[in-house]
Formats: structure tokens, sequence, C-alpha cells
């Protein structure tokens, strides 16, 4: 039997470097991907048959194992089956889809909401809806890739700007401005990587100025900051001036799919634009009955209770990661800004993935961001604790951070 050849395309796939780093690190046994989990997503996880501390999800409020939240996906699946099989605007629009979505409008105090399958599919398709060729897009650097990609995708013309730096926003402002079409900035509530907040009063005010539309992703701030836990533009007392809201479902939320919160003319114009949004499956009824659970429950005390839990997980591994001379991600001294992302500089790839490595044979399991999560030579761990951790885990994990920084070089440290 002759063989077919391979073409070209498959030959070369393995020039990519991002290919070669992934199998190189394989084959050395410190891959921090793909690792699977093994039982509930709680405090500590079961992985590869060892229970591990989870200090690499952003199950922040431990909404993932909760019984109310579990016990919504539970009814939605028995009332509504596996999947939707299509998308909103055909048969996949269920009565729990409108509660859902009257649920977040009422929290949010907004007109109305629109879900989408996935947070990333929210930004994709909004940003490349909203604008086009002619206009141009004002991106913080570190903004979600899906809000790059979505701009890249519309045919606007892409300004982007170095992270939260005011004096650069400005100028790329001005520039934008004298481009003379539509403008949209775009900025994330808690940056997901260094997780550190966006100086939106800062930066609002100098969009009013240039007649700029925001958009904010507040993935990461949904659930977390805020009184009423709506995000960086309630924290902010900025809701009013944030054009287009787009949350998660996925992170604090404990589900998955993403929204955008917002007056009834600009969700009608997504529901009827948005590719992602019109050519897409529906999340499937148990993760929107889940969602629908998880922000009743961050309504009530006991979602109060679990963030002022989050807040002071953070802010204590944080300051023993600092007493032992980690150089760490931006943050405040305001309690009520307190980021549940902890980023932990390592600089060189291969060294991240060795910590990595060290802390989770050590039963600590963390994030890691490589390029192009992160900028060339960038590379962090991400810590991120859960508001059902007990003291001992935190603890327990600085001391894993202590002895494998006694074992590995000290180039890392500040
Ligand atoms: N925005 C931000 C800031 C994110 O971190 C993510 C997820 N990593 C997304 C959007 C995409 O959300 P999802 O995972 O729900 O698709």
């Amino acid at each position: 039997m002759t063989t077919i050849p391979r073409p070209r395309l498959l030959r070369e796939l393995n020039t990519s470097e991002r290919l070669q780093t992934l199998r190189r690190s394989r084959a050395a046994g410190h891959l921090p991907y793909f690792r699977s989990a093994e039982s509930l997503l709680g405090p500590e996880v079961v992985m590869e048959g060892v229970s591990r501390v989870m200090l690499g999800s952003p199950n922040y409020l431990g909404f993932a194992d909760h019984p109310a939240v579990m016990g919504g996906a539970r009814a939605a699946l028995d009332e509504y089956g596996t999947s939707l099989t299509g998308s909103r605007i055909l048969n996949g629009s269920t009565r729990l889809h409108h509660e859902l979505e009257a649920e977040i409008a009422d929290w949010h105090g907004t007109e109305g909401a629109l879900v989408f399958t996935t947070g990333y599919q929210t930004n994709l398709g909004t940003v490349s809806a909203l604008v086009g060729p002619g206009d141009t897009v004002v991106a913080d650097a570190y903004a979600h890739a899906s809000l790059h990609d979505g701009a890249r995708l519309s045919g606007a013309k892409v300004r982007g700007f170095r992270h939260n730096r005011l004096d650069l926003f400005e100028d790329t402002l001005r520039r934008a401005a004298r481009d003379g079409g539509r403008i949209l900035v775009l900025l994330d509530g808690i940056y997901s990587m260094e997780g550190d907040l966006n100086p939106l009063d800062e930066m609002i005010p100098m969009c009013r100025e240039h007649d700029a539309a925001v958009m904010l992703d507040e993935a990461h701030s949904v659930g977390v900051l805020g009184e009423r836990g709506t995000g960086a533009a309630e924290l902010f007392a900025l809701e009013d001036e944030i054009d287009v809201r787009m949350g998660a479902l996925s992170k604090a939320l404990s589900s998955v799919g993403g929204y955008i919160a917002g007056d009834s003319e600009l969700l009608d114009y997504l529901r009827v634009n948005s590719r992602a949004f019109v050519f897409t499956t529906v999340g499937v009824p148990a993760a929107m009955g889940a969602a629908l659970a998880a922000i009743r429950l961050r309504r009530t005390q006991e979602g109060a209770e679990r963030v002022e839990s989050l807040r002071r997980h953070s802010r204590y591994l944080r300051a023993g990661l600092e007493e032992q001379g980690f150089e760490l991600g931006p943050t405040s001294d305001d309690w009520d800004r307190t980021s549940p992302i902890i980023s932990v500089f390592m600089g060189d790839s291969d060294l991240a993935m060795m910590w990595w490595k060290e802390l989770y044979d050590r039963k600590v399991f963390v994030g890691v961001a490589l390029h192009p999560g992160v900028p060339h030579c960038g590379a962090l761990l991400r810590v991120c604790p859960m508001a059902t951790h007990e003291q001992a885990h935190i603890d327990y994990a600085l001391d894993v951070f202590g002895l494998v920084g006694q074992l590995l070089s000290k180039s890392v440290r500040a």
C-alpha cells in the first residue's frame, strides 16, 4: 500500500516555537497544562491520584461544588435535557435563559442582559459587531485576548497602549480622535494575568472628553468587586459611564458563558448583528442553571461573607509571598479593591515551569502564564485563593513556596 505524503502545511507544523515548547516540557515531565482533575473543584482537588491545594482556579467564591449551584445545574438538566442543539436565535432560548438574563439585569441595574455561550464569544462577537473599517479601537495591551481578537476581526484600526499607562492612554485617544471614525475603548476590570485593577476613575473622564465609547470586561471582577458584586464599574460608581458591560459566568459564578448588560437598543443590535451570538449553539442548560443559582447565591448574606473570606485569604497569601521576597503584581491598600489574583513574576518560561512542577510535587497547584498569555520573558505563576480555603491551606502553600524557593535558584527574588 502506498502511503499518501503529508501536505506541506502539516509537515511544517513542527516549526512552531510553541509546539516545540509544549513537547519539550511534556517530555521533561513539567508541563503545567492539561493535567486532569479527578474530583470536585474545591479547595483541594485530586489530580493524578493525589489531593492538592487548588490555587490555580478562578472559582473565587468556591461556588463550583456548592450544593445550591450544583442543584441549579441538576434541575436545569432534568428540565431541559443535555443540550438545546441550536442557537439562541432559533431553538436555543428557553425560559431559563430569559430568567437568567432578567436576574443579571436586575443585579446590574440595567434594562436587560444578553447571554452568550462563552465569555470569549461575548467579547469576540460584541467588539466585531460594534465597530468596523473606518472606526478605531483603543485597547490596553493587557486587555483579554478575546477583546483584541474581536478588534482584529472587526477590521477597525487598532491602537494599543501600554498597560494602565494613563499618559499613553490619553495620547492614544488623541490619535484615535484624529483618525476621524467612531472610537471604542477596551479595558478589563481586573487584568487576568497581572491581577491589577483598571484605574477607571481616571480613564473614563478621558474617554468622555474624546467621545469614545467604553467596553469593560468584568470577567474576573464580577462576583468579586463592588458592594452588590457586579464588578469594577460598581466599585468605582461609574456604572452609568460604562457603555458596554461584559461579564463572564465562568469564574466566580462557577459556570460557563458570558453576557452583556445594557440597554435594550444595544442588546437588540447585538441579537441580530453579533455573529458569535447568532451562529453558535447556546450554552447547555446545566450551565445556565448553575449560573442562575450562583448569582442568586452571591446576592445573599452567604455570598457577601464568601467575598470577605476571599479577600482575607488574598491579603494574607500576598503578604506571605511578599515577605518571602517574591516579585508580585501591583496591588491596592484599599480592602474593597483586593484582587483575587496574585501574580508571582518568574520571567523565564522554563524557570516558571520548573517552579510549577516543584510546587505541584509538593501538593500545591497554581496557574502558569507563558508567552503569548504574557509578554516575552514575562512568565508568571498565577495564584488564586478561594473563599472556601481554610487558613491551614494557605499556610501550607506558603511553607511550600518557601521550601521550593530554597531548592531553586534565587534569581526570581526581588
Ligand atoms: N475575559 C477575560 C479577562 C478572561 O480572563 C477570560 C477567560 N480567560 C475571558 C474573557 C473569556 O471567558 P470564557 O473563559 O468564559 O470564555
